[in-house]
């Protein structure tokens, strides 16, 4: 029987990734759904390469676009998820960036068994949303986030009492090695040259500041129900150990592998049945050798302090969230320098109402919503008063 799969954010990294076990197994999988936002070349592409049952388009332009160039094709096409129009699949992966993809996670977990969800944010701002909704509907959750996955994995069948501390590694992204006073001339274009992992420009930015880290310990608090003083941050320039477990009996236990999300995704979809041969050729012939390890220097990384704050209160998770996303960007787009992440960031933290919205408990989408737009119109003031 072939599986059923969906992807949110299908013309991305992570998307396109699946995509390409997909093309390798062509018999073994039938898509449902794919949902993009406006790369409109690569969407017509994907509905005739995998004639996908309905393809949600949230860009409005784009979506009237493609819905007129496919007006003939037996195909929906969407500008909003809505649940009612979708039928259930086997495997869903979830892969937009940001907070805008907590909704359509929510919505997608109603509608399979198994759901993968690389889009941390989503894991950070609403944890508590997506966990009561997969136990409601008996969905089953899989981390893809490297580091997460192999966590996961890791302590699969351990016992969490006896966990004394989890280290999640980090390659330190494209300015590990840059001096301190070459900061400040950080350009879009350098950020975005990870020397290890291909990813999208949100995600990349998060790397060089290394605020991805720390959403990474925001994410492995949620996901595993571990406190914060028990996860540590560690600099491994190689990438191929991905996290470290030491035990209370004094054993450590890591997970290497190479530096593909096909490793992760190809294993949470075929639940580790599979020759990893045949979706991926190995760049990395020689022996396991040559691993680094070295604590990360706060000095050049300023969001590192921010680790102990990042879920000290309830829905700190969703300003830092917010207030990075537009920093980012402002970045991106050549307004802010980079060194302007960090302190916007650290700015909203003394905000006068910041206590006031991080105490709320974020039990509903609407309240997150809220919390959101707090800290991105407080983000934009800062800026405009700077
Ligand atoms: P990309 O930027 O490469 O892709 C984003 C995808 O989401 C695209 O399909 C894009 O559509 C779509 N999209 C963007 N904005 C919206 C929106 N507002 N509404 C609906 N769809 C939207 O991102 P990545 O694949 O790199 O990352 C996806 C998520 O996975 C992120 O949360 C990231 O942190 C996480 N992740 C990624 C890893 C990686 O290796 N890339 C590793 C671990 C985690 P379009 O192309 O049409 O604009």
């Amino acid at each position: 029987m072939k599986k059923i799969l969906s992807i949110l954010g299908s013309t991305g990294s992570i998307g396109k990734s699946t995509l390409n076990i997909v093309d390798k197994k062509k018999n073994f999988f039938k898509i449902n759904y794919l949902t993009a936002n406006k790369n409109f070349k690569l969407i017509c592409k994907q509905i005739i390469k995998y004639n996908p049952k309905i393809f949600v388009i949230n860009d409005k332009f784009i979506f009237e676009k493609v819905k007129k160039k496919f007006r003939r094709k037996k195909i929906l096409i969407l500008n909003n998820f809505s649940t009612r129009d979708i039928k259930r699949s086997d495997i869903t992966v979830s892969a937009i960036p940001g907070i805008a993809g907590l909704e359509p996670t929510l919505s997608a977990i109603k509608k399979t068994k198994k759901i993968l969800i690389a889009n941390k944010e989503s894991i950070i701002c609403g944890w508590k949303l997506i966990y009561n909704c997969a136990l409601r509907f008996n969905t089953k959750i899989i981390p893809i986030d490297s580091e997460h996955f192999s966590i996961y994995k890791l302590i699969e069948k351990e016992n969490m009492n006896l966990v004394k501390k989890i280290y999640i590694t980090a390659s330190g992204g494209p300015f590990l090695n840059y001096q301190k006073k070459n900061f400040k001339k950080i350009e879009p274009k350098d950020a975005l040259k990870h020397p290890k992992w291909k990813m999208g420009n949100k995600i990349s930015v998060d790397s060089s500041t290394l605020m991805n880290k720390i959403f990474e310990i925001a994410e492995a608090e949620k996901l595993f129900n571990i406190k914060n003083k028990k996860l540590e941050i560690l600099i491994h320039p190689e990438s191929l150990v991905h996290a470290i477990i030491e035990f209370e009996n004094g054993l450590k236990k890591f997970l290497y592998h190479e530096t593909s999300m096909i490793i992760p995704l190809a294993n949470a979809i075929f639940n580790e049945k599979l020759k990893i041969k045949s979706f991926f050729k190995s760049k990395n012939k020689s022996q396991i050798k040559n691993l680094s390890f070295k604590n990360v220097d706060a000095k050049k990384f300023p969001l590192i302090s921010i680790k102990q704050k990042i879920n000290q209160y309830p829905s700190s998770s969703i300003i830092i969230n917010a207030a990075n996303e537009i920093l980012v960007e402002k970045f991106l787009s050549k307004k802010l320098d980079f060194l302007g992440i960090s302190r916007g960031i650290i700015k909203i933290l003394s905000d006068s109402n910041f206590r006031k919205y991080a105490v709320k408990n974020p039990t509903n989408i609407n309240l997150i919503i809220k919390i959101d737009m707090w800290a991105r119109k407080t983000v934009e003031k800062n800026l405009h008063n700077a």
